[in-house]
């Protein structure tokens, strides 16, 4: 399935379920080297994404993310809210304006998704954070010929890199205030994440 305005459509609503079904294990992760409330934020911005996404038609994929954008950054609080609020802007707006996009396209607005997070949060690989998930499976997207193959290797790459959080020291966020005590877990975000490749897989998938 090419990437437009239905798949992405298909791609958020999915991501929305993912949240709802997975908040349990989000807010368990960040209980253990956070506040608790992952789960719950991303639960409760991407049910804001979907209410704005059915009240209004969006013209394509670009406009789609967009919308989820604006409701993430003014619905959720702390960090996840802006750092998934920026990717999704940076994301939209590399496809905005395009009926359907091939898989250089995509890739390629990944890559601005994935710099803008790390402009805002200042993240790098490593720092046990949701880019540690997001960098290999951009990579991982980079190496492959067709789009379902992208996705495949995206959610396996992005899978192998949350499980890299585990035990990494976290430098960045809530979870830097607990030093070494932050090892041996594994980061709420970058598990959210791989949720994000995991819903994106099934809405592509041809
Ligand atoms: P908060 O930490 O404000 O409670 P959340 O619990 O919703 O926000 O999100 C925590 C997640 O946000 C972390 O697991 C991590 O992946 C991600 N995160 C935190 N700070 C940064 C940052 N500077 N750059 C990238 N990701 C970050
Ligand atoms: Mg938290």
């Amino acid at each position: 399935m090419p990437v437009n305005r239905d798949t992405a459509l298909d791609w958020m609503r999915g991501f929305a379920k993912e949240m709802a079904e997975h908040r349990q294990e989000l807010v368990r992760l960040d209980t253990a080297i956070g506040d608790g409330d992952h789960g719950t934020n991303m639960d409760r911005g991407m049910r804001k994404a979907l209410e704005r996404l059915d009240g209004a038609e969006q013209a394509d994929a670009g406009a789609v993310l967009k919308t989820v954008a604006m409701a993430l950054v003014s619905s959720v609080g702390g960090a996840a809210g802006p750092l998934y609020g920026t990717l999704f802007l940076q994301i939209g707006g590399a496809l905005a304006g395009q009926e359907e996009v091939d898989l250089a396209g995509y890739v390629a607005a990944w890559r601005r998704g994935l710099e803008g997070v790390q402009m805002r949060g200042k993240a790098e690989p490593g720092d046990k954070t949701m880019v540690d998930a997001l960098v290999p499976a951009v990579e991982a997207m980079d190496q492959a010929s067709d789009l379902d193959g992208a996705l495949r290797a995206a959610v396996e790459a992005a899978e192998q890199g949350m499980r890299a959080t585990i035990p990494l020291v976290a430098r960045k966020g809530r979870a830097s205030y607990l030093g070494e005590r932050s090892k041996d877990h594994q980061d709420p975000g970058a598990t959210s994440t791989y949720y994000l490749y995991t819903s994106a897989a099934e809405a592509l998938a041809g």
